[in-house]
């Protein structure tokens, strides 16, 4: 095990992992869990109570990716998902709050009607940061993050990330509304003023911040 991950390392060309005696960084050629708080095993709400939601047990990956209490999420609510998300246990209930509390009220002021679907860009995925070699892992790694690029009104009108948060006008209010009031619920939310990775998606985790592991990154 410490003889693979010093391979790794080696092989990955990081010095880090070998700077650091302590402990055994978790690192593969790809990206670096070295200073990323894991998520704890935290949940307060149980998935098949807010969501059209199947147990998945544990999911396992490469390094440090994996869910202990991973769940495979079809809908929230009466809000389809366009693709199954796989996500940790806590990810399903928060996102049950951000859908209930921010985004129908947001799409009932701006359309005058409820969101119906959100188009899923990502969920779980063993990767690092946008996508990046050699970055830090992702939260979406942990099951801990979704990304979202489009949501559809019970009429049939989609309103994308992409195109939609410079639009200007219903669009971009409800699109800037479900994002900025997002921060209440994650702990992180990136759209399109993050960086050009964000374009156009929404991404939003329970990643931790900060000293404390409770601050927020909201961009
Ligand atoms: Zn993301």
């Amino acid at each position: 095990m410490f003889r693979n991950l010093i391979w790794s390392a080696l092989m990955g060309g990081s010095l880090a992992a070998l700077s650091a005696c302590s402990s055994v960084p978790n690192i593969t050629d790809d990206f670096t869990s070295v200073g990323v708080r894991p998520p704890s095993d935290q949940c307060t709400v149980d998935p098949k109570s807010v969501a059209d939601a199947v147990s998945l047990g544990s999911v396992s990956g490469k390094g440090a990716c994996g869910i202990k209490d991973a769940w495979k999420v079809s809908a929230v609510g009466d809000v389809a998902f366009s693709t199954p998300a796989r996500l940790r246990c806590q990810m399903v209930g928060v996102t049950d709050r951000w859908i209930t509390k921010i985004v129908q009220p947001a799409a009932r002021s701006a359309f005058g009607e409820r969101v119906v679907k959100l188009r899923i860009a990502a969920s779980y995925a063993c990767r690092g940061r946008d996508n990046k070699r050699g970055a830090k892992i992702s939260e979406h790694a942990f099951g801990n993050a979704l990304d979202v690029s489009a949501f559809t009104l019970a009429s049939g009108r989609v309103v994308q990330v992409e195109g939609g948060w410079r639009a200007g006008g219903k669009e971009s209010s409800f699109l800037r509304q479900v994002h900025g009031r997002a921060c209440g619920t994650f702990t992180t939310v990136l759209g399109p003023e993050a960086n050009a990775a964000h374009r156009n998606h929404f991404h939003f985790d329970l990643g931790k911040h900060g000293r404390s592991g409770k601050g927020k990154y909201c961009r």
